[in-house]
């Protein structure tokens, strides 16, 4: 077989794609059939790909590439890394340099008494350790009857088994005899779908007593811990009322149950602080880290700890660890990265500069005919597609149909976005200039326009 690089033609490449690799989240047959699109390189926030075409990259791949594409210093350290210890676990009472440096640098930077790393590859991983470590912890302080982790329906926690069970999305749960025992979901809250009648305040308070009532419900010697990410991102960009958090937080005080703040998005710069928590005035006993933490150049995520159940959990031992938790090489490229990210000031970038000036120009989206909801936090954002923005309909379509169209206009104007059923979103290389925000808008409103134009003609303008 010749070798397979990217200077092959696409359709090689493309059958030798359907003919051997299995794409996550993916009808396969029906991918298959047109061809996936070869990404060939990237620069700063721009994709190439195997034809040459020039694509602004408004997902910063997924959700992770925050410090853009292309920087050297990322490839350098992975390989002095790799030259002088390219891996050793943290099993058998052995350290190294990078991964107490990595521990350190997360415990200086997250929030309160979050001093302790417990790492992994991946986002799922650190929550599946989370469902296991906070039930370890209950039951090392004498109290194994409270195993019941609360999360709520539409979050997303990631692809594993334990992770995907904390999730809330249906379609995941249907494949695979999802959940495992002892999970419970609460109600979203996301008010312009389903907020009804109410104000956004009210709804906001509702939707977190939902909190307070499954504890009742539970019983309180029952449940564990509630877990939520601080934007909900894979859902659709969804950003809680006010008066939501601030609930939360105190029936969690209240009744004693561990706070697990799923930071893998919101984590390390996107809503505009170091974590999502301080944006939303959240102090959580656990985050979930991953994606941000090295900018999608290394697989690694982790667990941060609180001084308190670091000493519960260091009191026995904790029969849990994966071959690569705390992976040198992924460890210093998210150092490298997080060292970047300091020297360029990239969180206060997002916070006075970047998201200022994307949120004047997203929240204008709000004008068009189509969107019924224009929402951002620090440079995640989403809009809510609508046939009638008095009455907040949805379209009498298939949910996702008039979205999907939306996003083929985007992509056919050099913009990723993700379509979440009928909201597009976007969550850019938190580096993105100026400049570079303005053809982000300006190719929205195209695809916007094109979309409208497309349903228009084929009568999916409908409401339900
Ligand atoms: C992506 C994501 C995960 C899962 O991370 P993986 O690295 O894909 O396993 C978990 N939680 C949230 C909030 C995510 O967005």
């Amino acid at each position: 077989m010749p070798a397979i690089t990217n200077h092959m033609p696409t359709a090689e490449l493309q059958a030798l794609d359907a003919a051997h690799h299995m794409h996550p989240f993916t009808a396969g047959n029906e991918l298959a059939a047109k061809g996936a699109r070869i990404i060939a390189r990237a620069k700063g926030v721009y994709l190439t790909d195997s034809e040459g075409a020039e694509i602004m990259d408004g997902m910063a791949g997924l959700w992770c590439v925050n410090i853009g594409y292309g920087r050297e210093e990322l490839a350098e350290a992975a390989a002095r890394q790799m030259r002088e210890l390219p891996y050793y676990n943290t099993f058998f009472q052995t350290s190294h340099a990078p991964v107490i440096a990595l521990a350190s640098k997360i415990a200086e930077l997250a929030p309160g008494d979050l001093n302790h790393t417990f790492f992994a590859s991946s986002g799922s991983e650190a929550n599946d350790t989370n469902i296991r470590m906070v039930r370890t912890y209950w039951a090392m302080k004498g109290k194994p009857s409270k195993s019941v982790i609360i999360s709520r329906h539409n979050a997303y926690h990631g692809s594993s088994v334990g992770s995907a069970s904390l999730g809330g999305m249906a379609p995941m749960h249907a494949q695979g005899g999802l959940p495992i025992p002892d999970i419970h979901h609460i109600d979203q809250p996301s008010w312009w779908a389903e907020g009804g009648d109410m104000s956004p305040e009210d709804f906001g308070l509702a939707r977190a007593q939902e909190l307070e009532k499954a504890i009742q419900e539970l019983g309180e010697d029952r449940v564990a811990a509630f877990i939520a990410e601080p934007v909900q991102g894979a859902g659709g960009v969804i950003i809680a009322p006010d008066t939501y958090w601030p609930e939360i937080q105190r029936i969690c005080d209240k009744y004693e149950i561990l706070l697990i703040a799923d930071e893998v998005i919101c984590g390390f710069g996107r809503t505009g602080e170091w974590f999502g928590s301080q944006t939303l005035g959240i102090r959580p006993d656990i985050m979930t880290i991953a994606k941000g933490l090295s900018s999608g150049y290394q697989p690694i995520g982790g667990s941060v700890v609180s001084d308190d159940v670091a000493a519960v959990i260091d009191s026995g031992e904790f029969n849990h660890g994966y071959t690569y938790s705390g992976h040198p090489v992924a460890c210093a490229v998210a150092l490298e990265n997080l060292r970047i990210m300091h020297e360029e000031g990239i969180v206060s970038h997002v916070r006075d500069v970047a998201g200022p000036h994307l949120k004047e120009q997203w929240q204008a989206l709000g004008d068009h005919p189509l969107v019924g909801e224009a929402s951002i936090c620090g440079l995640m954002a989403s809009i809510a597609l609508t046939p009638d923005k008095a009455s907040r309909a949805k379209f009498a379509s298939d949910p996702g149909t008039v979205g999907l169209i939306c996003r083929d206009h985007s992509f056919a104007n050099g913009l990723i976005m993700r379509h979440v059923g009928d909201r597009l979103v976007i969550s850019p290389p938190l580096v993105i200039q100026r400049d570079e925000i303005d053809i982000l808008i300006t190719r929205v409103r195209k695809a916007l326009d094109g979309c409208l134009e497309d349903i228009t003609k084929q009568g999916l303008m409908k409401p339900v």
